[in-house]
């Protein structure tokens, strides 16, 4: 199987598994895993934070930075593909209590003009705006991503209107192997951000929040609460730090592949669109008339696996368990099922 669904879908490999079952562990609800504490300094010293929190998922990393940077009444930013509003079961007004001011940004991205337009007044039948949550990559925006340069003028717009900015970097290195950038000028540009260790780096389980001293005690305090205090999951952390060691780079193999396929999917006469390609995620839209259903249908006939993203939008995400093989089978096939669209289409 070819399987696209998402970078969430990846296995640990041997390497990963041998050293994960080496992990020394203890009880991390009393900070005594060593594992864990490995992971989280060498996150934070990576981004050049003071501090950072091993979390389940990135999910709840998200939704514990909402919930430190903000009070119930308060308002957050956002455009309105973020994972924080579109896929986070509208925790945030669960957990936080909080508003959210949606913005029309490109492919997913804001500018410091749409977040200005989008700052309340002082006003007591307002909400108060509080955060900023910028998404890199964007996955619903197609794996776009920022530069620093589009970022700064936000963070200079934060600073000056006293509000927080948090970065949903889920798949932030998918971002940083194209432009180079480098963790410790992004973490100069955030007051808290996210990342994920199970998405294209490749490890089962695990997302860390990075951010000041006092800004992770509080989020700490959070995590318990949500129940996400774990015990010896050092060895989960170890998957982590395996990550970080040697799944970053080859990032840029999975981007590439993307790309490719991108434009070979331009190419086909049942495809009407393909979303700009920037990482490892390629969104496209079917030719009127068909419908991704029965094209993902197809598709699983000949063993390709992927997933809708509309009504006759499909999504590919490439990554680490994809190999060379599988991206030329996958080629091969996109051509080949054209005929079998069409006549799918004619017989409905
Ligand atoms: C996957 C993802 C998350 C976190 O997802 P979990 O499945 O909860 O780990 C957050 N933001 C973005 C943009 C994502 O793609």
């Amino acid at each position: 199987m070819i399987n696209l669904i998402s970078d969430t879908i990846t296995k640990p490999s041997p390497e990963m598994l041998d050293f994960m079952m080496k992990a020394e562990v203890g009880d991390d609800v009393f900070g005594e895993d060593p594992t864990i504490n490995a992971l989280q300094e060498k996150a934070a010293e990576l981004f050049g934070k003071e501090a950072a929190l091993f979390c389940p998922s990135g999910t709840m990393t998200n939704q514990i930075a909402i919930k430190t940077h903000t009070q119930p009444l308060d308002e957050m930013i956002c455009d309105h593909y973020s994972h924080v509003y579109q896929y986070e079961t509208g925790g945030f007004a669960f957990n936080s209590g909080i508003s959210v001011s949606l913005i029309q940004g490109q492919n997913g991205k804001i500018s410091a003009e749409q977040v200005k337009g989008a700052i309340k007044d002082d006003f007591d039948w307002l909400p108060r705006t509080k955060l900023v949550v910028l998404e890199n990559t964007c996955n619903k925006g197609g794996g776009s991503y920022y530069t620093l340069d589009e970022i700064a003028p936000i963070q200079k717009l934060c600073k000056e209107q006293n509000l927080s900015l948090h970065l949903d970097g889920a798949r932030l290195f998918n971002a940083l192997v194209e432009t180079g950038e480098s963790t410790k000028e992004v973490g100069s540009h955030f007051d808290s951000i996210s990342i994920c260790l199970s998405k294209g780096l490749g490890a089962p389980v695990g997302s860390l929040l990075l951010g000041e001293k006092d800004f992770i005690k509080q989020a700490k305090r959070f995590r318990k609460v949500m129940g996400g205090g774990m015990r010896q999951a050092g060895y989960l952390a170890a998957a982590g730090l395996y990550a970080l060691d040697n799944n970053i780079d080859r990032l840029k193999v999975d981007n590439d592949r993307a790309k490719k396929i991108g434009i070979h999917l331009g190419q086909q006469d049942y495809v009407e669109r393909v979303l700009p390609v920037k990482s490892n995620i390629v969104i496209f839209d079917l030719k009127k008339g068909l419908m991704a259903s029965p094209v993902l249908a197809l598709l699983k006939e000949e063993g390709i696996i992927a997933s809708a993203f509309g009504p006759s939008t499909i999504r590919f995400v490439f990554h680490l368990d994809i190999d060379e093989k599988m991206v030329a089978v996958l080629s091969e096939k996109l051509k080949t099922i054209g005929k079998s669209i069409f006549k799918e289409l004619a017989s409905n």
